[in-house]
């Protein structure tokens, strides 16, 4: 008998259908003796829905309330859920984040966990009762409300996985597993049978937002298998694990994007020691965080210097810059947000050279202008203009033989 954590996203609870289904699935589960803790998130856009009316009301509102409003969406599923499964004859108990304590921090909006009471979980399942949890939400020692950012449901169900250490927690979705690129780009994606958690992180931090970034640190930190499935179709997902011998040693695991980053650009910056500092300093002491960072030699002892940050961010930081601007001597400040960033991922970069000369090489047969680079030991990354994201993870994804096999047809 096994303890299993299984979460359903917006779209696996988007209806009174879905729901339906979804209940049946788990009470074919709950039947084979298996114990179930199952975590929810809102039904699919209701929590753009409310973030929506939230900011009718308040250009910019109090995130305290703000994650009192949002955190609702969650508690309408878990509710119907439990009934939909009462229905078909299961027990079963609904709690919010609050309830069931799952203690975090009190950066409302992006709250991290802290601590998770499991007892009372405990004693449910030992009277076989369905433990039905709203995800994406927290509470403070001093009882706020608090949420985990967006996608955070799927940190719930891994941070529920470790606290109980369940057996596996998976993840149940709109798509049968982790794909070699998101699969709504290119159509040829493959479904990975397994990745690393070491790749699944970048892949996440570098835009692919099949799981929230936390979910994979947290289920890297505490070693919980971690499972992609589809909610809608059978399948055996992609398995996300530490790296062993017996995995394929692929290249390329997979093709990443990011469209929500800006880029931001100071030309003509006096080329001294602590210009680095003097500009990012105050774009640090602004909260805004910073990703790529390009400064050029200079030949005329000027240097043009450009950075990164989200896409929401660019307005405060170029105000920023051009607050600035005058007293470094620096000529113009401008920014630019039709730009992405594509990267390359694998563990298997580490012990091939020439990788990234190859990518540079399949973006300039297109005559894709690269504007900024970075890299690390797993991980290459490019800002190419957006509207070559398409044709870039395209050509990357062929040419670094990602592609699925076409169907072969029958004579
Ligand atoms: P949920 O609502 O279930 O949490 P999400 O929308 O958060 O679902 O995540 C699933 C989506 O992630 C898919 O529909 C897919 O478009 C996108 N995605 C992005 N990159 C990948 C990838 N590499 N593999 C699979 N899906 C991906
Ligand atoms: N409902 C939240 C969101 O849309 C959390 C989640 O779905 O994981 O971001
Ligand atoms: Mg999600």
């Amino acid at each position: 008998m096994a303890l299993h954590v299984y979460k359903f996203g917006g779209t696996s609870v988007a209806n009174s259908e879905c729901i339906e289904l979804v209940a049946d699935k788990i009470v074919t589960a709950h039947n084979t003796g298996d114990d179930l803790v199952i975590v929810v998130s809102a039904m699919s856009g209701e929590t753009n829905r409310l973030i929506q009316l939230a900011t009718s009301l308040q250009q910019t509102p109090d995130p305290n309330n703000l994650d009192v409003l949002v955190s609702t969406g969650e508690q309408v599923t878990i509710a119907l859920l439990c009934m939909a499964l009462e229905q078909r004859g299961v027990s079963a108990t609904s709690y919010t984040g609050a309830q069931i304590r799952i203690v975090t921090d009190d950066s409302h909006g992006k709250a991290r966990i802290v601590d998770i009471e499991t007892e009372r979980m405990r004693n449910d399942l030992e009277q076989r009762k369905v433990i039905v949890v709203a995800g994406f939400q927290g509470v403070t020692e001093s009882g706020r409300i608090t949420t985990l950012g967006r996608g955070g449901s799927d940190t719930t169900a891994v941070a529920l996985a470790a606290a109980l250490n369940a057996d596996e927690c998976r993840i149940y979705t709109d798509v049968d597993g982790v794909y070699t690129t998101d699969p709504r780009v290119e159509p040829k994606a493959r479904r990975l049978h397994r990745v690393t958690f070491e790749e699944m992180l970048e892949m996440a931090s570098l835009g692919s937002k099949v799981l929230q970034i936390r979910s994979v640190e947290f289920a890297g930190k505490y070693d919980v298998p971690l499972r992609v499935l589809s909610t809608f179709k059978d399948g055996e997902g992609t398995l996300i694990s530490k790296e062993d011998t017996a995995m394929e040693q692929a290249l390329i695991s997979g093709i990443a994007f990011n469209r929500d980053e800006a880029q931001l650009i100071l030309t003509g910056v006096p080329d001294r020691p602590g210009i680095a500092a003097q500009i990012l300093g105050p774009v640090a002491d602004a909260n805004i965080e910073v990703d790529m960072i390009v400064q050029n030699t200079a030949e005329d002892n000027t240097t043009d210097f450009s950075f990164t940050v989200h896409r929401n961010d660019c307005a405060k930081a170029l105000d920023i810059l051009q607050s600035i601007c005058d007293t470094l001597g620096a000529r113009q400040a401008n920014s630019d947000d039709n730009i992405v960033k594509v990267s390359l991922v694998g563990v298997g970069m580490r012990s091939h050279a020439g990788i990234a000369a190859r990518m540079f090489r399949d973006l300039a047969r297109e005559n894709i202008n690269i504007r900024m680079i970075s890299t690390s030991e797993i991980k290459i990354s490019v800002v190419i203009d957006e509207k070559y994201l398409e044709l870039a993870v395209r050509t990357l994804h062929q040419s670094f033989g990602l592609d699925s096999e076409p169907v072969q047809k029958s004579a």
